[in-house]
């Protein structure tokens, strides 16, 4: 199934094969005060995109697909590459104070922390800097190395990955976002940030279905 926009008259023939179905492409036409001939290129598209099955001899079925179906199918084709914000990254030796000012420049939630190279070394969110703030340490003196998660802890995803199971990464480990990473070394124990999967980045992939018409 491709994500494609339906035509009001391709609403109109779905509507007519899901109540009446199985249904001649001639009777569709009946029913819609048009010629065969006119809605072949609808018909072609619907059953090409999935919608509708043919049958020889026969006529058209609804393919039975409930939107549902059709959501998941679209997720599960959608790759992270396609849709990965940048990284935020900062270095090693930056400070927490430092990290909390990025975090507010750059309106995110979590930073990660990378090696030369832009290689992974960790990731730090706004609660693991929290943490340090409410302590008793001057958050410009401390490392944002103390305060991070550490590789080789770190849940990451590759550009290759589904959307559906990237956000299904960030619901099973209770995270907000995940380093898109490259492994640089056959090991993969080197991963470098290519970029930034949130749970942002699936709140835009919602909309942008949810503007596609329900079938
Ligand atoms: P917040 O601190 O805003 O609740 P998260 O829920 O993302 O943000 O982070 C919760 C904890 O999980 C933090 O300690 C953070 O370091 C860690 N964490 C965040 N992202 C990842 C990740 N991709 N892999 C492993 N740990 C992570």
């Amino acid at each position: 199934m491709c994500t494609i926009e339906l035509s009001k008259r391709q609403q109109q023939i779905l509507d007519i094969v899901r109540d009446q179905g199985p249904i001649t492409g001639e009777h569709i036409a009946d029913h819609l005060g048009l010629t065969r001939a006119t809605l072949r290129p609808d018909l072609a598209i619907l059953t090409m995109a999935g919608f509708l099955e043919a049958r020889p001899r026969v006529g058209y079925f609804y393919a039975g697909k409930k939107s549902g179906q059709i959501f998941g199918d679209q997720l599960r084709k959608m790759l992270v590459r396609e849709y990965k914000a940048v990284p935020i990254n900062i270095a090693e030796n930056t400070s927490v104070y430092d990290a909390i000012v990025m975090m507010f420049m750059e309106d995110v939630g979590s930073i990660f922390v990378v090696k030369e190279g832009g290689l992974l070394a960790g990731v730090v969110s706004r609660k693991d800097l929290l943490k340090v703030a409410i302590g008793n340490q001057d958050t410009r003196e401390v490392p944002v190395t103390l305060a991070m998660t550490r590789m080789p802890n770190i849940v990451t995803v590759t550009g290759d990955d589904t959307v559906y199971d990237a956000a299904k990464k960030l619901i099973d480990y209770q995270i907000d976002s995940c380093p898109v990473v490259r492994p640089v070394d056959a090991a993969g124990r080197n991963l470098e940030v290519i970029g930034r999967f949130t749970k942002t980045t699936i709140a835009k992939v919602f909309v942008e279905l949810g503007e596609n018409r329900e079938v």
